[in-house]
């Protein structure tokens, strides 16, 4: 099916046109530089560059991809979770596309998305050769980004996706975020820190690891915290500039992406191992991270687990995903959404399609 993709649940306006599991187009508008002077995603702000950016980010992506919106079988939209007042312009738009063009809409779940990511993907780094590129199942998903830090199995991305653990505090993306502003460098605060730990020492500084003692992984093996680490590196800073010291900003860069890179490989493998699942697969904007994807390469491949890292394009917030979970949804069978649903900040993982009819 020929499946046009509408993603707002955040501060990325992305349009995806997909055949199948053949990529087509993926235009992706961010109000990023708005949100930067106010160090961080502003709600209201989102919502409406998403106005602003919705009908020429579909003319451009139809454009792309020499597709006319008659063409077009299916419309899918991200129902949640997410910002509701983005993902609100997001799921109207798809709406009024839906009924306007006589074609049936699915509302999916952002986060499954970012897994569906996955079967678009062509050429994209693993930790084996002889991959043939196709998502297998199950797999175990690391999704991190600014807004969502989330382990989960996944035996079938149509019905079958389990939430193993999630962050209890910060997503490690805002924590680089929140990290970065305490350092003095610009947000967003990903790019930066990679950028400043270049020149540092990982082993300078000995911070903590969120819920990996052995009283912690207990409770808590596949969940994450990253709010102590923030306020480890904060208490850190604080010392050296009371002793009237200078602060290696490299060293606590350097030093603070291994703690965040150290936990998020460590507790993805471990549940490739509890499970017996030796695969892997990354998503979300924090995977830009040049560290991480290198540890979880290099481990995952001592660990006998292949590691799939979608193109970065594809990582980040986009409407390519949505549309791929929707083309699954409908090979797989699956009948449209009712107009009955509407924007779910909350959404859990488990609901993959929201409002489908029967
Ligand atoms: P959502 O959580 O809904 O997926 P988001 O817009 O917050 O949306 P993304 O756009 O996927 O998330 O990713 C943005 C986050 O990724 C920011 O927090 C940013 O600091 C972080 N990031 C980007 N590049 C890097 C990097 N090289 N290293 C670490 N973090 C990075
Ligand atoms: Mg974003
Ligand atoms: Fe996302």
């Amino acid at each position: 099916p020929l499946v046009l993709g509408i993603e707002t649940s955040c501060d990325e306006t992305g349009i995806g046109i997909v055949r199948g599991r053949t990529l087509l187009s993926n235009t992706i508008a961010s109000s990023m530089d708005e949100h930067a002077r106010y160090g961080g995603v502003v709600p209201e702000v989102a919502a409406r560059a998403h106005l602003e950016a919705l009908q020429p980010s579909i003319e451009a992506a139809l454009a792309e991809s020499g597709v006319a919106l008659a063409d077009v079988d299916a419309v899918a939209v991200t129902s949640g979770p997410g910002l509701a007042g983005a993902l609100m312009v997001g799921v109207g738009a798809a709406k009024a596309l839906a009924v306007s063009l006589e074609k049936p809409l699915y509302a999916v779940n952002h986060l499954v998305g970012h897994i569906a990511a996955d079967i678009l993907q062509a050429g994209a780094a693993t930790s084996t050769a002889d991959d043939d590129g196709a998502l297998e199942y199950p797999t175990v998903a690391l999704l991190v980004s600014g807004g969502h830090t989330s382990l989960l199995l996944v035996r079938d991305l149509t019905t079958d996706v389990e939430l193993l653990g999630e962050t209890m505090d910060d997503a490690a993306g805002e924590a680089f975020d929140k990290v970065a502003r305490l350092l003095g460098l610009p947000y967003p605060g990903g790019p930066e820190i990679d950028r400043a730990a270049v020149d540092g020492d990982p082993k300078a500084i000995a911070f903590p690891r969120g819920l990996s003692r052995a009283s912690d992984m207990a409770e808590h093996r596949y969940d994450f915290s990253f709010s102590g680490l923030k306020t480890a590196v904060a208490r850190w800073v604080e010392q050296r500039q009371a002793a009237g010291e200078p602060v290696p900003v490299a060293d606590v860069a350097a030093s603070f992406r291994e703690a965040v890179v150290d936990v998020l490989v460590t507790k993805a493998l471990a549940a490739c191992r509890d499970y017996d699942v030796p695969r892997l697969l990354l998503g979300g904007g924090v995977i830009a991270n040049r560290r991480l994807r290198d540890t979880a390469l290099e481990r995952g491949a001592a660990a006998g687990v292949t590691v799939r890292i979608p193109p970065l394009s594809l990582c980040t917030d986009n409407g390519a995903m949505i549309a791929a979970l929707a083309s699954e949804l409908i090979m797989s069978g699956r009948e449209p959404s009712t107009l009955a649903f509407g924007a779910d900040s909350t959404l859990p993982v488990t609901e993959i399609q929201v409002a489908e009819s029967s």
